[in-house]
């Protein structure tokens, strides 16, 4: 068992300064005759020995100290126990609006003493916008912090006894959301593993010409087979990997991998006499890639050590990168990569926000509509309409279009008929194994050839 017998009743702990040790604070001393809120600066003085709040009561806000100490305790009189004593820049009072439960302990002035009042909607609100895992964290550790307090009580206290494990049980654990939350912790985990561990491959999903349905190019599309859960497609851990900065390391996996394959589909291409300077692949870039002040120059490595030209690399970027990045740092960093070669195209366009905005002020090759699009197009007129003015503007702009999600052989008359130029979808093809793609380079596709479940 922890030995914390010198933590004794009252306000007297072992290294917690006591307030005839403190400095003696002269900025605040001429400012505690005033003890109203300054509603102006949320500023709040309390004089030497005022409880500032006490054990029980409900929270309604934090405090940050700017000058002078406040000692956080349990019990009152001599039945008190000093838990702690804090001094400038250390923030309390905010465990009981983070879990709404409360006051576990009492905080008073030692000395005069002088605090930022942070309200509880203001602390409320970060911590509600912060990530669901650093709730869980800081949940987990109030809750533990918690059951600390209670157990040094029972020590001060032997006549109380311990909570029964009911009450420190942790509910969080029975919490669906909760659960949610630790699932994805494990699976950052095993992510972190992946691509050391040799877990991640490609898949190619071929780009048609809709005219001559030859296969022009593939789309690189990230696959993760994991030992303990299976295959497992990019929606369920791509936006984990974004969160974090795995999405780095595994961005220049998927880079330096997608440069290989281009030049091994090029070498075919040459094998079987059908040479094409314009085979491309197109490789999916996340706004954390982009925002490394090397991707250029990584970018531009890759494709050198893998002997493929730059004009032959799609980066396929969604909208989100006008919104994450700085829009000047946007356009900077994709002219730098179009002035080189590489060709841009504007994936999932029409889900985002004020594409067209974008789109004035900035230069990309290609547009991509959403297949969100393209599977209600044989059925919503407006769909209709929406992707007709899509392929007609991207005209006006001489921008080629690709149409991903291509299901069905009436979806594919009608975007021949808007004059879309280029297709992707089920109907020609699911994404392929390497070398299965490898195999159908330098072929037409005719649809429904290759309908793989
Ligand atoms: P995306 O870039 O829009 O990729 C197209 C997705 O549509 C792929 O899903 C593809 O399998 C699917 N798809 C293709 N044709 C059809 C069709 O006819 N019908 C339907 N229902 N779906 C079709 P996938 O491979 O699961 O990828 C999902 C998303 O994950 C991608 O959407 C992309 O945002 C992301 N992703 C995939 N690979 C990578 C990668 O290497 N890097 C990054 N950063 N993101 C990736
Ligand atoms: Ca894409
Ligand atoms: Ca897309």
């Amino acid at each position: 068992m922890k030995d914390v017998t010198p933590l004794t009743a009252p306000s007297s702990g072992p290294g917690l300064p006591t307030a005839d040790a403190l400095p003696a604070d002269t900025d605040s001393s001429a400012l505690v005759a005033d003890l109203a809120v300054s509603p102006e600066c949320n500023i709040r003085l309390f004089n030497g020995g005022e409880t500032i709040f006490t054990e029980g009561s409900a929270p309604d806000r934090a405090y940050i100290i700017e000058s002078g100490y406040v000692e956080i305790f349990v019990g009152a009189g001599a039945d008190s126990l000093q838990l702690n004593v804090l001094g400038p820049g250390d923030i309390f009072g905010e465990m009981g609006i983070i879990d709404a439960s409360p006051r576990s302990a009492s905080a008073k002035a030692i000395g005069p003493c002088r605090c930022i009042v942070l309200s509880a909607a203001l602390v409320a609100e970060r911590i509600e916008s912060s990530s669901p895992m650093v709730r869980l964290l800081i949940a987990m550790s109030l809750h533990r912090n918690r059951a600390y307090n209670t157990y040094l009580k029972s020590l001060a206290r032997p006549q109380l006894s311990l909570p029964q494990p009911a009450v420190t049980e942790n509910t969080y654990a029975k919490n669906q959301q909760y659960q949610q939350i630790l699932e994805d912790i494990k699976l950052e985990s095993d992510l972190q593993n992946a691509v050391g561990n040799d877990e991640l491959f490609l898949m190619y999903q071929p780009l048609l010409d809709l005219n001559t349905r030859s296969i022009i190019g593939f789309e690189s599309l990230l696959r993760w087979q994991c030992p303990q859960r299976g295959l497992i497609t990019p929606q369920h851990f791509i936006a984990l990997a974004e969160e974090t900065s795995l999405i780095l390391p595994m961005g220049d996996w998927i880079l330096e991998h997608s440069c290989a394959s281009l030049r091994r589909f090029q070498d075919q291409l040459d094998r079987i006499g059908q040479s094409q300077t314009n085979f491309f692949v197109s490789v999916n870039i996340s706004v954390r890639q982009f925002q490394q002040p090397d991707f250029f120059d990584r970018l531009m490595a890759c494709s050198q050590r893998h002997g493929v030209s730059a004009h032959q690399i799609k980066l396929e970027v969604t909208e989100r990168i006008f919104l994450d990045l700085d829009e000047i740092d946007a356009i900077d960093s994709i002219g730098k990569c179009r002035a080189a070669g590489f060709e841009v195209s504007l994936d999932d366009f029409g889900t985002g926000y004020s594409s067209l905005n974008y789109l004035e002020r900035c230069e990309i090759d290609c547009l991509k509509i959403d297949r969100s699009f393209i599977h209600k197009l044989c059925t919503s007129d407006r769909a209709r309409i929406l992707v007709g003015s899509i392929i007609d503007i991207a005209h006006k702009l001489s921008l080629p279009t690709v149409a991903e999600g291509i299901e069905t052989q009436a979806q594919m008359e009608a975007l021949q008929a808007m004059g879309c130029a280029i297709g992707q979808g089920f109907l020609f093809s699911h994404p392929l194994r390497f070398n299965e793609a490898l195999a159908l380079v330098g072929q037409s596709l005719a649809p429904n050839f290759l309908h793989l479940a």
